[in-house]
């Protein structure tokens, strides 16, 4: 997987979704020890769907192989059924995604400088590791008031 998509497997076991059926907010839980229990539920129109793909393999939308079924992340829509997310819009000609609103928190704070900022811990300089493999565009002040603007929109939708 290309470095820019690696932190993005670390939300994807629980997404915010558009339901295919009603267009409502509906969420996927996946479980990080076994992909194939991913399941997606909306609570506005009880519609369900078991996830059949391959198992914990993820890989990023550069090396989309066609008829794939494995985890897939780095374009917006969900890894495993490939739902439209429910927080994406578009920032800067480049498609801002969150899967949930942990992610979009990480977003902010990554933007706004907070993580850039942290001291190293115990374990290194683990959220360092994590910023660099964040896309470029991200990562550009000249982008800076309108992603942030982009993702407050998001947050309170
Ligand atoms: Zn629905």
């Amino acid at each position: 997987m290309l470095e820019e998509f690696r932190h993005l497997s670390e939300f994807i076991n629980k997404i915010d979704v558009h339901c295919p059926n009603c267009a409502k907010k509906a969420v996927i839980i996946s479980d990080p020890e076994n992909r194939n229990r991913t399941r997606f539920t909306c609570a506005q129109c009880g519609s369900s769907k078991e996830w059949i793909g391959q198992g914990n393999v993820v890989l990023s939308s550069k090396s989309k192989l066609a008829g794939y079924l494995g985890v897939h992340v780095g374009i917006p829509t969900d890894p495993y059924f490939g739902f439209s997310l429910w927080y994406a819009a578009i920032a800067k000609e480049e498609v801002l995604f969150a899967y949930n609103l942990d992610h979009l928190q990480f977003l902010e704070e990554y933007v706004t400088d907070k993580l850039r900022k942290r001291r190293p811990n115990e374990h290194g300089w683990s959220n360092q590791s994590l910023q660099s493999r964040l896309p470029k565009w991200l990562l550009s002040a000249k982008n800076r008031d309108t992603i942030l603007a982009k993702i407050k929109e998001l947050k309170s939708k």
